[in-house]
């Protein structure tokens, strides 16, 4: 690895974690060479699906004995409560990891329907070398939805884990090793995004990329992509989902606000598919904002290695900064800030910002229309369906929406009418691990993550054409 470092930094205290070698482009070019050889030699593509599954079933089974350490690092690194690491993340991953590996021999070609004196056959094959850029929100959940499937097919991949959060990515290329898998299959390429990013990006060696990340990286990896060798390029990106409150939504009760506050405010609302704003209807809008205010200041703030923490720092000051600067003009523009807004009272150390709660921003005001990853949520009013799915829409991302309603005629017009790749009625969910995962719009392009269509990213497909003489 080059002489470049990264500087991990514990976000809670904005102590040095530790600094870790980076590599460049040199050696992701050395990487990618030595992973295309070994997908070549065969000692991975070459076993049987079965063969592919047996070790991705250890490599399961070590990371469930590992769950605390890798739960640990990433609390660390990302400043995310371990409650949520230990519950979420981590289980997460391990069931990816097995959920592929348990597909690995289950997805089927095709047979077209030729006449008698031929056989098409349509079968899928992995790329060869692979690559995969993560964030740095759900390090290890994201590094599992693209290892299980990367690696399932029979491919070599190249792994480069966000700046911030190189260690879980790490620990589970040690476990892999540890499961059997043969050196040079997965590569951990830790580095910055403009160096180790671009050079995956620009590989000749390098046949499909999948990226998790910012809209605007995705769109650099996508240009870069085709000004090389036309890698096949799957962006899953960022978000602005609606959580829409039907009149009747405060049936639910509790589960309503619970819903809206784990949407809102998971991993401090850094998450993709953060429910960002509230669309409810008029008629029940001041209950709603009572309650789902009072519930966001009863959220317990603090040290993200104390169980009892709900919501932790920012990854940095940077996203700290960002976060307080778009709620700062909303308040100037002259929106109504419910909870939250000022860093008063949180831990004197380290990027707090607390779970925020705002009306009455301006329609072009950046809290209503731009992705930004914090806790921090608009609360608007509609009247009618039609409106509702005109607020939902009136955004370039495409990602998730809820919708709340018993009424089974509205909650289908919503779900329909709403431009998303996940739409959820009467829950916060993106489905589980066998439900497709990809965004519309400026929110995803060119795959799905999750399912056996995930699949599709990390082979390709070859037509065999037989003739009888
Ligand atoms: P980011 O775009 O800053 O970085 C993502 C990754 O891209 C990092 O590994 C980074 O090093 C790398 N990178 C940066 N510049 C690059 C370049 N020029 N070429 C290649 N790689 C480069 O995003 P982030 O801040 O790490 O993550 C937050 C974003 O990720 C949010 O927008 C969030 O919505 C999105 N996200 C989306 C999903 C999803 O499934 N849709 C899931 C998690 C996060």
């Amino acid at each position: 690895m080059s002489g470049e470092k990264l500087r991990l930094v514990n976000p809670a205290t904005g102590e040095l974690i530790a600094t870790m070698p980076t590599a460049s482009a040199a050696e992701v070019a050395e990487a990618s060479a030595r992973a295309h050889q070994v997908f070549a030699s065969g000692v991975w593509s070459g076993r049987s699906p079965r063969e592919r599954a047996a070790v991705l079933l250890r490599l399961a089974d070590l990371m469930e004995c590992h769950a605390e350490r890798l739960a640990r690092l990433d609390s660390e690194d990302a400043g995310k409560p371990i409650t949520e690491c230990r519950s979420g993340d981590v289980p997460g991953a391990v069931e990816s990891i097995r959920w592929f590996a348990e597909a690995a021999d289950k997805v089927f070609g095709r047979v077209a329907p030729t006449g008698h004196e031929s056989l098409g056959l349509a079968v899928r094959e992995p790329v060869g070398v692979a690559a995969a850029i993560l964030p740095w929100n759900y390090p290890l959940a994201m590094a599992a939805w693209k290892v299980g499937p990367a690696l399932a097919a029979g491919n070599s991949l190249l792994l480069k884990p966000a700046e911030a959060t190189p260690r879980s990515a790490l620990h589970l290329a040690e476990l892999a090793a540890d499961a059997g898998l043969p050196d040079g299959v997965l590569t951990v390429l830790p580095g910055y995004g403009s160096v180790t990013g671009t050079a995956l990006a620009r590989d000749p060696l390098v046949r499909a990329l999948s990226f998790t990340g910012s809209t605007a990286t995705g769109r650099r990896v996508l240009a870069d992509a085709a000004e090389t060798n036309f890698k096949r390029v799957s962006l899953e990106m960022g978000g602005k989902s609606p959580q829409i409150l039907m009149p009747d939504a405060l049936g639910f009760g509790d589960e309503l606000i619970d819903n809206m506050i784990e949407a809102a405010f998971l991993t401090m609302g850094q998450n993709c598919t953060a429910g960002s704003r509230v669309l409810v209807h008029h008629s029940i809008a001041e209950e709603v904002l009572h309650r789902f205010t009072t519930a966001a200041k009863g959220l317990v703030i603090g040290d993200p290695a104390d169980a009892r923490t709900e919501v932790g720092p920012l990854v940095s000051r940077a996203a700290f900064d960002r976060v307080a600067a778009a709620v700062d003009a909303a308040r100037s523009a002259g929106a109504r800030i419910h909870s939250g807004g000022l860093p008063h009272g949180l831990p004197a150390r380290g990027a707090y910002y607390p779970p925020t709660v705002i009306s009455g921003a301006p329609e072009d005001s950046d809290v209503l229309t731009k992705e930004l990853f914090g806790p921090v949520v608009t609360v608007e009013t509609f009247g009618s369906e039609d409106e509702a799915i005109r607020r939902a829409n009136a955004t370039e991302y495409g990602l998730a929406a809820s919708v709340w309603t018993r009424d089974l005629d509205a909650a289908l017009r919503l779900a329909r009418g709403v431009e998303a790749g996940v739409v959820s009625v009467n829950a916060y969910s993106e489905g589980d691990i066998t439900t497709p995962f990809g965004g519309w719009k400026q929110s995803g392009f060119g795959g799905v993550e999750k399912s056996t269509d995930a699949f599709a990213q990390w082979t390709r497909e070859k037509t065999v054409w037989i003739r009888s003489r």
